[in-house]
């Protein structure tokens, strides 16, 4: 009986003690009030909106190493010193400057055709005359390394891979080695240049561009994409059994390194300010459109959520800070120079937010947290519920521009975008301010705000994390 009674106390101390140990781990009323707030004023802002218009319009196209690009810098600094942010600064980022020039694509024969084509991102151009021979068509890496020797010297090798579409971006993953690896695959078995059906899940004619990865000891070949509904046309012509003669042409070229710059502003903290919570989306953008969805929807959601912060008085207790880096689309060296500048700093990275998957809505949260701090990713999503968000794993990836700050063991939180008709228009033509809906943009805007905001208030440690990252989408 005594030894029952013992052991009852026992219990009931060591319950006692485990909601006192978690309790002061937990955001208090106060924070998840005022993330309530948050949500419901950034639903009716339409600061997001405004700054994609404006980036979009001022600015518009922003490869790096272009005049846009140093454009962009100028507006990113004028916004953020506009908007009320704090320690607004530009980080000095060297980066590649590639000039798509003009590209032509022709079917010779069996029966001749001109198909809209764009070059793919860092490809070299054409002799003036262009590349004439025979295509061959292969569906993949694979099936490109399965041919015989010789099948595909002096030709013209189309990549015929589609892309599937999800709602996670996983589709993209899977179609795109051959446009990142397949110039310098079939160029090391002799072809003279490759064309590619387009890493997009659109059915207009719009080509989808981005960047190639050649092999240094493999001769650099052009590199071109074509749009889905102009490769099932190409496809019906090989369908035939004819031999398919092309033709292709292309001015692509670098031009020596410029200078860009990673874009930088804050809204301080109090008693955490060394710890820094960081928002991070990319500046630069693909030539042919004007990058609304690739990446100004992230630049605006970011900067859109710090805006909401400052303007209701929150006083964060870590720094939030908004970085738009420079030239993800080329390389991340935007990336790469804020990774080691932070190697530097006095600050810790505890926590990180990317936005670069499209203008919303977000339909998932997601999160890379050390296990201890699950109960408040809990709590997080919990103050989510009213813009329904269902809840993703721990195992998120984040984005290119934090990959390096993630594989040092940076936590994330990950309010997932809807990716499922993001590939439809990113890298095209088509990516201008017609492809984002406001609302949508106002509850990604919101999902990030409440969630950046509490992981800003989370009154443990943001322990780091120790798993390996996993593979990016
Ligand atoms: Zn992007």
């Amino acid at each position: 009986m005594r030894t029952f009674k013992s052991l009852l106390i026992a219990v009931s101390l060591l319950g006692g003690l485990t909601s006192a140990f978690a309790a002061d781990k937990l955001l208090s009323k106060a924070d998840l009030a005022a993330a309530n707030s948050l949500r419901e004023r950034a639903l009716a802002d339409p600061t997001s909106w405004q700054l994609v218009e404006s980036l979009t319009t001022e600015v518009g196209a922003r490869l790096a190493g272009s005049t846009g690009d140093k454009a962009a810098i100028q507006w990113g600094l004028r916004e953020m010193n506009r908007l009320g942010f704090s320690n607004v600064r530009a980080m000095e980022v060297t980066v590649p400057h590639w000039v798509r020039g003009e590209a032509e694509c022709a079917v010779l024969a069996p029966w001749p055709v001109n198909i809209p084509t764009l070059a793919l991102g860092g490809s070299v151009g054409t002799d003036p005359a262009g590349v004439e021979a025979e295509a061959v068509m292969v569906k993949d890496l694979a099936a490109l390394a399965a041919l015989p020797a010789g099948a595909v010297k002096d030709r013209i090798v189309y990549f015929s891979n589609r892309m599937d579409r999800t709602q996670d971006g996983s589709g993209y993953g899977r179609a795109v080695p051959v446009r990142t690896q397949g110039p310098s695959a079939a160029a090391a078995l002799g072809a003279r240049a490759i064309v590619i059906r387009s890493i997009s899940t659109g059915s207009n004619r719009f080509a989808h561009t981005g960047a190639l990865r050649y092999q240094p000891d493999v001769p650099r070949i052009a590199a071109f994409a074509i749009s889905n509904p102009d490769a099932d046309a190409l496809e019906r012509q090989f369908a035939s059994g004819e031999k398919v003669r092309m033709r292709l042409r292309s001015t692509a070229r670098d031009l020596p390194p410029e200078k860009s710059a990673n874009v930088i502003g804050e809204i301080p903290g109090t008693d955490r300010a060394n710890e820094i919570v960081i928002l991070g989306a990319h500046l630069d953008s693909w030539d042919p459109g004007v990058g609304a969805i690739d990446d100004g929807a992230g630049v605006a959601i970011m900067m859109g959520v710090a805006k909401l912060i400052r303007e209701l008085d929150l006083k964060p207790r870590r720094t939030l800070r908004v970085v738009l880096f420079a030239n993800e689309e080329f390389g991340t060296s935007g990336s790469r120079t804020y990774t080691t500048a932070a190697q530097a700093e006095s600050v810790r990275h505890v926590m990180g937010f990317e936005a670069d998957f499209g203008a919303g809505p977000v339909w998932r949260l997601s999160s890379r947290v050390n296990p201890n701090q699950l109960p408040v990713v809990e709590q997080i999503q919990r103050a989510l519920a009213p813009l329904k968000l269902a809840r993703g794993g721990n195992a998120a990836n984040g984005g290119a521009d934090l990959d390096g700050l993630t594989r040092a063991g940076m936590a994330l939180l990950s309010p997932d975008l809807d990716g499922t008709k993001y590939f439809d228009v990113h890298h095209t033509a088509n990516d201008t301010m017609a492809q984002v809906d406001p609302a949508s943009l106002r509850q990604a805007t919101a999902a990030f705000a409440v969630a950046a905001w509490l992981a800003a208030q989370y009154p443990g440690e943001w322990e780091t994390v120790t798993e390996a990252k996993p593979a990016r989408r």
